[in-house]
Protein backbone atom coordinates (compact mmCIF):
# COMPACT_ATOMS: atom_id res chain seq x y z
CA UNK A 1 0.00 0.00 0.00
CA UNK A 2 0.92 3.57 -0.81
CA UNK A 3 -1.01 5.62 1.21
CA UNK A 4 0.15 9.21 2.06
CA UNK A 5 1.70 8.75 5.24
CA UNK A 6 4.39 6.18 3.58
CA UNK A 7 5.62 9.16 1.26
CA UNK A 8 5.58 11.46 4.18
CA UNK A 9 8.45 8.97 5.44
CA UNK A 10 9.85 8.63 2.66
CA UNK A 11 10.17 11.99 1.41
CA UNK A 12 11.71 12.60 5.02
CA UNK A 13 13.85 9.75 4.47
CA UNK A 14 15.48 11.27 1.35
CA UNK A 15 16.07 14.40 3.47
CA UNK A 16 17.65 12.27 5.95
CA UNK A 17 20.17 10.69 3.95
CA UNK A 18 20.73 14.15 1.98
CA UNK A 19 21.03 16.75 4.88
CA UNK A 20 24.61 17.19 5.87
CA UNK A 21 25.00 16.04 10.03
CA UNK A 22 26.07 19.74 10.56
CA UNK A 23 25.88 22.67 8.83
CA UNK A 24 29.09 24.70 10.21
CA UNK A 25 28.30 27.93 12.11
CA UNK A 26 24.65 28.83 11.48
CA UNK A 27 21.28 26.76 12.29
CA UNK A 28 19.30 26.92 9.48
CA UNK A 29 15.39 27.61 10.36
CA UNK A 30 12.36 26.09 8.01
CA UNK A 31 9.58 28.45 6.95
CA UNK A 32 6.08 26.58 6.86
CA UNK A 33 3.19 27.67 5.17
CA UNK A 34 3.37 31.36 6.71
CA UNK A 35 0.38 33.86 5.29
CA UNK A 36 0.63 36.87 7.70
CA UNK A 37 -2.66 38.86 7.90
CA UNK A 38 -5.62 36.82 6.74
CA UNK A 39 -7.99 35.15 8.69
CA UNK A 40 -9.05 31.30 7.22
CA UNK A 41 -11.69 31.33 5.19
CA UNK A 42 -14.54 29.25 6.18
CA UNK A 43 -14.14 25.57 6.03
CA UNK A 44 -10.06 26.08 5.62
CA UNK A 45 -8.48 25.11 8.41
CA UNK A 46 -5.89 27.46 10.39
CA UNK A 47 -2.32 28.29 8.77
CA UNK A 48 0.22 27.52 10.72
CA UNK A 49 4.05 28.76 10.78
CA UNK A 50 6.45 26.87 12.78
CA UNK A 51 10.51 27.91 12.96
CA UNK A 52 13.04 25.17 14.64
CA UNK A 53 16.48 24.45 13.82
CA UNK A 54 17.11 21.79 11.38
CA UNK A 55 20.75 20.45 13.83
CA UNK A 56 20.55 20.80 16.97
CA UNK A 57 23.01 19.99 19.57
CA UNK A 58 21.91 16.77 21.81
CA UNK A 59 21.29 17.56 25.43
CA UNK A 60 20.94 21.14 25.35
CA UNK A 61 17.58 23.42 24.74
CA UNK A 62 15.91 22.94 20.84
CA UNK A 63 13.52 26.31 20.80
CA UNK A 64 10.89 25.87 18.62
CA UNK A 65 8.14 29.14 17.73
CA UNK A 66 4.94 28.39 15.91
CA UNK A 67 2.30 31.01 15.17
CA UNK A 68 -1.14 30.31 14.23
CA UNK A 69 -3.47 33.03 12.04
CA UNK A 70 -6.39 32.27 14.38
CA UNK A 71 -6.39 31.38 18.08
CA UNK A 72 -6.21 27.81 18.26
CA UNK A 73 -5.35 24.86 20.39
CA UNK A 74 -1.63 24.33 19.46
CA UNK A 75 0.00 20.84 20.15
CA UNK A 76 3.66 20.50 20.06
CA UNK A 77 4.46 16.63 19.73
CA UNK A 78 9.13 15.92 19.92
CA UNK A 79 10.11 12.72 21.00
CA UNK A 80 8.51 11.89 24.24
CA UNK A 81 7.53 14.92 24.42
CA UNK A 82 3.33 16.82 24.10
CA UNK A 83 2.73 20.20 24.75
CA UNK A 84 -0.65 21.43 24.34
CA UNK A 85 -1.96 25.47 24.63
CA UNK A 86 -4.65 27.23 23.43
CA UNK A 87 -2.88 30.68 21.84
CA UNK A 88 -1.81 32.45 18.77
CA UNK A 89 1.85 32.36 19.34
CA UNK A 90 3.75 29.25 21.21
CA UNK A 91 7.29 29.73 22.06
CA UNK A 92 8.65 26.56 23.90
CA UNK A 93 12.35 25.08 24.70
CA UNK A 94 12.54 21.45 24.50
CA UNK A 95 15.63 19.24 25.15
CA UNK A 96 17.08 18.03 21.91
CA UNK A 97 17.38 14.27 21.64
CA UNK A 98 20.40 12.78 19.88
CA UNK A 99 19.08 11.57 16.66
CA UNK A 100 16.66 12.42 14.24
CA UNK A 101 13.10 13.17 15.10
CA UNK A 102 10.23 14.12 13.88
CA UNK A 103 8.44 17.67 15.45
CA UNK A 104 4.91 17.77 14.84
CA UNK A 105 2.40 20.71 15.19
CA UNK A 106 -0.64 20.82 14.96
CA UNK A 107 -3.53 23.86 15.41
CA UNK A 108 -7.17 22.86 16.01
CA UNK A 109 -9.33 25.76 15.52
CA UNK A 110 -12.96 26.65 17.24
CA UNK A 111 -14.81 25.03 14.40
CA UNK A 112 -12.62 21.50 14.50
CA UNK A 113 -10.65 22.55 11.92
CA UNK A 114 -6.81 20.97 12.12
CA UNK A 115 -3.66 22.14 10.30
CA UNK A 116 -0.83 19.81 10.65
CA UNK A 117 2.99 19.66 9.58
CA UNK A 118 6.00 17.85 10.50
CA UNK A 119 9.54 18.74 10.36
CA UNK A 120 12.65 16.87 11.32
CA UNK A 121 15.12 17.61 13.76
CA UNK A 122 18.60 15.88 14.06
CA UNK A 123 20.79 16.39 17.23
CA UNK A 124 24.18 15.28 17.86
CA UNK A 125 26.30 14.92 20.88
CA UNK A 126 28.89 17.58 22.09
CA UNK A 127 32.74 15.67 22.18
CA UNK A 128 33.62 15.06 25.27
CA UNK A 129 37.67 14.59 25.27
CA UNK A 130 39.20 12.34 27.61
CA UNK A 131 43.06 12.92 28.72
CA UNK A 132 45.17 9.43 29.29
CA UNK A 133 48.41 10.63 31.02
CA UNK A 134 50.60 8.87 33.61
CA UNK A 135 49.89 11.62 36.68
CA UNK A 136 53.50 10.84 38.56
CA UNK A 137 56.96 10.31 36.98
CA UNK A 138 60.49 10.64 37.54
CA UNK A 139 62.54 12.95 35.69
CA UNK A 140 64.07 10.38 32.78
CA UNK A 141 60.63 9.15 32.18
CA UNK A 142 58.96 9.05 28.55
CA UNK A 143 55.74 10.86 29.15
CA UNK A 144 52.69 10.07 26.83
CA UNK A 145 49.44 11.56 26.35
CA UNK A 146 46.53 10.94 24.86
CA UNK A 147 43.73 13.03 23.99
CA UNK A 148 40.65 10.53 23.01
CA UNK A 149 37.04 12.44 21.50
CA UNK A 150 34.80 9.38 21.13
CA UNK A 151 34.00 5.89 22.03
CA UNK A 152 31.73 6.79 24.48
CA UNK A 153 28.47 4.24 22.88
CA UNK A 154 25.89 6.83 25.19
CA UNK A 155 26.67 9.90 23.04
CA UNK A 156 26.41 8.36 19.46
CA UNK A 157 25.56 10.32 17.09
CA UNK A 158 28.28 13.00 18.01
CA UNK A 159 29.19 16.50 16.76
CA UNK A 160 32.19 16.16 14.11
CA UNK A 161 35.71 17.37 15.39
CA UNK A 162 36.86 20.00 13.61
CA UNK A 163 40.73 20.53 15.63
CA UNK A 164 42.40 18.87 18.67
CA UNK A 165 45.49 19.81 20.33
CA UNK A 166 47.18 19.24 23.23
CA UNK A 167 49.07 21.86 25.42
CA UNK A 168 52.07 21.23 28.47
CA UNK A 169 52.29 24.27 30.56
CA UNK A 170 50.48 26.61 27.47
CA UNK A 171 53.05 24.91 24.92
CA UNK A 172 51.45 23.42 22.34
CA UNK A 173 52.53 19.89 21.47
CA UNK A 174 53.32 18.07 18.34
CA UNK A 175 51.83 14.74 18.11
CA UNK A 176 49.99 12.14 15.86
CA UNK A 177 45.94 11.71 15.04
CA UNK A 178 45.15 8.19 14.34
CA UNK A 179 40.80 8.12 14.44
CA UNK A 180 39.64 9.37 17.24
CA UNK A 181 42.76 10.67 19.19
CA UNK A 182 46.20 12.46 19.16
CA UNK A 183 48.69 10.96 20.68
CA UNK A 184 52.00 12.57 22.03
CA UNK A 185 54.92 10.91 23.17
CA UNK A 186 57.63 13.61 25.30
CA UNK A 187 60.93 12.56 27.24
CA UNK A 188 61.04 14.48 30.11
CA UNK A 189 64.59 15.16 30.43
CA UNK A 190 66.82 14.16 33.50
CA UNK A 191 67.79 17.82 34.19
CA UNK A 192 64.31 19.32 34.15
CA UNK A 193 62.63 20.61 37.17
CA UNK A 194 60.79 18.40 39.73
CA UNK A 195 57.10 20.01 40.50
CA UNK A 196 53.50 20.47 38.80
CA UNK A 197 53.11 20.20 35.07
CA UNK A 198 49.55 21.18 33.51
CA UNK A 199 48.31 19.00 30.42
CA UNK A 200 45.50 20.33 28.82
CA UNK A 201 43.62 19.08 25.72
CA UNK A 202 41.07 20.54 23.92
CA UNK A 203 38.34 19.72 21.08
CA UNK A 204 36.90 21.75 18.64
CA UNK A 205 33.60 20.74 17.12
CA UNK A 206 31.87 21.64 13.72
CA UNK A 207 29.93 24.31 15.43
CA UNK A 208 33.27 26.09 16.75
CA UNK A 209 32.59 25.07 20.47
CA UNK A 210 35.43 24.07 22.60
CA UNK A 211 35.71 21.53 24.65
CA UNK A 212 39.03 20.91 27.45
CA UNK A 213 40.34 18.46 29.45
CA UNK A 214 42.52 19.53 32.22
CA UNK A 215 45.10 17.07 34.21
CA UNK A 216 47.80 17.97 35.95
CA UNK A 217 51.36 15.53 36.06
CA UNK A 218 53.39 15.34 39.10
CA UNK A 219 57.30 15.35 37.86
CA UNK A 220 59.84 13.87 40.97
CA UNK A 221 63.62 14.39 41.89
CA UNK A 222 66.16 11.95 40.42
CA UNK A 223 66.11 9.61 43.35
CA UNK A 224 69.73 8.84 42.97
CA UNK A 225 73.08 9.74 44.90
CA UNK A 226 76.14 10.87 43.37
CA UNK A 227 78.35 7.64 42.46
CA UNK A 228 82.09 8.21 42.68
CA UNK A 229 83.62 5.98 39.88
CA UNK A 230 87.41 5.23 39.89
CA UNK A 231 88.05 4.43 36.57
CA UNK A 232 91.80 4.33 35.58
CA UNK A 233 93.02 7.07 33.43
CA UNK A 234 94.13 4.82 30.69
CA UNK A 235 90.58 4.04 30.29
CA UNK A 236 89.20 7.34 30.06
CA UNK A 237 92.56 8.06 27.65
CA UNK A 238 90.07 7.03 24.65
CA UNK A 239 87.84 10.23 25.62
CA UNK A 240 89.26 13.42 23.23
CA UNK A 241 87.66 15.91 22.13
CA UNK A 242 88.24 15.14 18.84
CA UNK A 243 86.06 11.87 19.38
CA UNK A 244 83.45 13.34 21.54
CA UNK A 245 82.91 16.18 18.50
CA UNK A 246 82.87 13.18 15.95
CA UNK A 247 80.46 11.17 18.18
CA UNK A 248 78.19 14.07 18.61
CA UNK A 249 77.79 14.91 15.21
CA UNK A 250 76.86 11.27 14.61
CA UNK A 251 74.40 11.16 17.09
CA UNK A 252 72.54 14.51 16.04
CA UNK A 253 72.56 13.40 12.71
CA UNK A 254 71.04 10.27 13.71
CA UNK A 255 68.28 11.30 15.78
CA UNK A 256 67.66 14.33 13.10
CA UNK A 257 66.76 11.28 10.24
CA UNK A 258 64.00 9.81 13.17
CA UNK A 259 60.46 9.87 11.29
CA UNK A 260 57.41 10.95 13.03
CA UNK A 261 55.35 8.10 11.90
CA UNK A 262 56.20 5.02 14.50
CA UNK A 263 57.46 2.16 12.70
CA UNK A 264 56.61 -0.47 15.20
CA UNK A 265 53.06 -2.26 16.39
CA UNK A 266 54.37 -4.08 19.22
CA UNK A 267 55.94 -3.80 22.07
CA UNK A 268 59.57 -3.36 23.05
CA UNK A 269 61.65 -6.31 24.51
CA UNK A 270 65.46 -6.12 26.01
CA UNK A 271 67.69 -6.77 23.84
CA UNK A 272 69.95 -9.08 25.76
CA UNK A 273 69.41 -11.73 28.73
CA UNK A 274 72.00 -10.06 31.09
CA UNK A 275 72.67 -8.96 34.69
CA UNK A 276 71.49 -5.15 34.68
CA UNK A 277 75.02 -3.41 36.34
CA UNK A 278 74.39 0.04 36.19
CA UNK A 279 71.03 2.31 36.19
CA UNK A 280 69.61 4.78 34.10
CA UNK A 281 69.74 8.42 35.02
CA UNK A 282 72.65 7.52 37.68
CA UNK A 283 74.25 10.72 38.80
CA UNK A 284 78.81 10.30 38.81
CA UNK A 285 81.67 11.32 38.47
CA UNK A 286 84.57 9.67 36.92
CA UNK A 287 87.50 10.92 38.49
CA UNK A 288 87.37 12.66 42.55
CA UNK A 289 86.10 16.54 42.05
CA UNK A 290 85.62 15.77 38.54
CA UNK A 291 82.49 17.51 36.93
CA UNK A 292 78.91 15.17 37.41
CA UNK A 293 77.72 13.83 34.79
CA UNK A 294 74.44 11.05 34.38
CA UNK A 295 74.42 7.53 33.00
CA UNK A 296 71.89 7.85 29.78
CA UNK A 297 71.21 3.99 29.59
CA UNK A 298 70.85 1.01 31.41
CA UNK A 299 74.35 -1.34 31.35
CA UNK A 300 73.56 -5.28 30.80
CA UNK A 301 76.40 -7.62 31.76
CA UNK A 302 76.91 -10.47 29.46
CA UNK A 303 79.57 -12.36 28.16
CA UNK A 304 81.63 -11.25 24.81
CA UNK A 305 80.14 -12.29 21.84
CA UNK A 306 76.62 -12.64 22.69
CA UNK A 307 74.15 -11.71 20.61
CA UNK A 308 71.72 -8.22 20.88
CA UNK A 309 68.76 -7.85 19.31
CA UNK A 310 66.86 -5.23 18.03
CA UNK A 311 64.55 -3.68 20.57
CA UNK A 312 61.76 -3.23 18.18
CA UNK A 313 61.39 -3.30 14.34
CA UNK A 314 63.09 0.04 12.62
CA UNK A 315 66.01 1.28 10.70
CA UNK A 316 69.64 0.91 11.19
CA UNK A 317 70.72 4.93 10.86
CA UNK A 318 74.57 3.74 12.28
CA UNK A 319 76.66 1.16 12.43
CA UNK A 320 80.49 1.60 12.96
CA UNK A 321 82.92 1.31 15.68
CA UNK A 322 83.49 5.07 17.78
CA UNK A 323 86.16 5.43 19.99
CA UNK A 324 84.09 5.93 22.93
CA UNK A 325 80.91 4.43 22.35
CA UNK A 326 82.75 1.52 20.38
CA UNK A 327 80.90 -0.82 18.58
CA UNK A 328 77.67 1.30 17.81
CA UNK A 329 74.39 0.89 16.30
CA UNK A 330 71.32 2.96 16.55
CA UNK A 331 67.91 1.95 15.51
CA UNK A 332 65.50 4.77 14.50
CA UNK A 333 61.96 3.38 15.31
CA UNK A 334 59.60 6.69 14.58
CA UNK A 335 57.58 9.00 16.06
CA UNK A 336 60.72 10.85 17.63
CA UNK A 337 62.34 7.01 18.92
CA UNK A 338 65.57 5.98 18.44
CA UNK A 339 67.45 2.75 20.79
CA UNK A 340 71.51 3.09 21.00
CA UNK A 341 73.99 -0.12 21.82
CA UNK A 342 76.62 0.96 22.74
CA UNK A 343 80.73 -1.40 23.40
CA UNK A 344 79.68 -3.90 20.96
CA UNK A 345 82.61 -5.97 20.14
CA UNK A 346 81.43 -6.86 16.19
CA UNK A 347 77.98 -5.35 14.08
CA UNK A 348 75.22 -7.33 12.50
CA UNK A 349 73.81 -4.48 10.48
CA UNK A 350 74.84 -1.80 8.27
CA UNK A 351 73.29 1.74 7.76
CA UNK A 352 70.22 1.87 5.83
CA UNK A 353 69.04 -1.73 7.23
CA UNK A 354 65.36 -2.53 7.83
CA UNK A 355 65.45 -4.82 11.38
CA UNK A 356 62.42 -6.05 12.63
CA UNK A 357 61.82 -6.77 16.58
CA UNK A 358 64.34 -9.48 17.95
CA UNK A 359 66.63 -9.24 14.76
CA UNK A 360 70.72 -10.06 15.80
CA UNK A 361 72.21 -6.65 15.11
CA UNK A 362 75.68 -7.23 16.97
CA UNK A 363 77.44 -8.73 19.73
CA UNK A 364 78.67 -7.39 23.28
CA UNK A 365 81.89 -6.21 23.66
CA UNK A 366 84.09 -4.17 25.58
CA UNK A 367 84.97 -1.55 22.62
CA UNK A 368 85.22 2.28 23.31
CA UNK A 369 84.81 3.74 27.09
CA UNK A 370 84.22 0.62 29.10
CA UNK A 371 86.02 -1.93 31.67
CA UNK A 372 84.37 -5.19 31.05
CA UNK A 373 82.24 -6.91 28.13
CA UNK A 374 78.52 -5.59 28.66
CA UNK A 375 75.86 -3.39 26.16
CA UNK A 376 74.92 -0.39 27.39
CA UNK A 377 71.45 0.47 25.85
CA UNK A 378 69.61 4.05 25.69
CA UNK A 379 66.28 4.71 24.65
CA UNK A 380 65.68 8.37 23.31
CA UNK A 381 62.53 10.31 22.37
CA UNK A 382 63.80 13.63 20.56
CA UNK A 383 67.37 13.03 20.97
CA UNK A 384 66.44 12.92 24.45
CA UNK A 385 67.67 9.89 26.98
CA UNK A 386 64.88 8.64 28.74
CA UNK A 387 64.32 5.17 30.98
CA UNK A 388 65.40 2.25 28.87
CA UNK A 389 63.48 -0.38 31.24
CA UNK A 390 60.33 1.43 31.04
CA UNK A 391 59.63 0.94 27.67
CA UNK A 392 60.11 -3.55 28.04
CA UNK A 393 56.98 -5.28 27.48
CA UNK A 394 55.07 -1.94 26.27
CA UNK A 395 53.70 -1.35 22.67
CA UNK A 396 53.93 3.02 24.00
CA UNK A 397 52.43 4.85 21.24
CA UNK A 398 52.21 3.24 17.91
CA UNK A 399 49.70 1.11 19.13
CA UNK A 400 47.97 1.47 22.04
CA UNK A 401 49.79 3.37 24.74
CA UNK A 402 49.31 0.54 27.55
CA UNK A 403 50.92 -2.73 28.04
CA UNK A 404 49.94 -5.38 26.39
CA UNK A 405 46.38 -7.13 27.42
CA UNK A 406 46.15 -4.06 29.82
CA UNK A 407 43.67 -1.06 29.78
CA UNK A 408 44.88 2.22 30.83
ZN1 LIG B 1 76.48 2.44 30.38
Amino acid sequence: MKGPPAAAAERANRWRRTLPLVVVGAILSVVVGFVLGSAAPPGEPPRIFVEAPEIAVAGRPLDVFVSVDVPATVRVRYADTTIEEVTQDLRVSLLAEAGTWALEVEAEDGAGRVAHEALSVRAAWPPAPRLTVSERLTVGDALTLRLAWHGDPTRVPMIPVSDAFLELDGRRLEGVVRGDDLTVLLPVPLQSEPGARTVRGVVIDAFGDEHEVLKVVTVEANPYPVQELNVAASTLAVVTPAGRELEAETLERAFAAVGPEPRWARTFVLPLEGRATSAFGLPRRYAPGGPVSYHLGTDIAAPTGTPIHATNDGVVRVAGMYPIKGGLVILDHGFGVSSLYFHQSALAVAEGDVVERGDVIGFVGSTGLSTGPHLHWEMRVDGVPTAPLAWVDRRWPGGPIERDGEDP
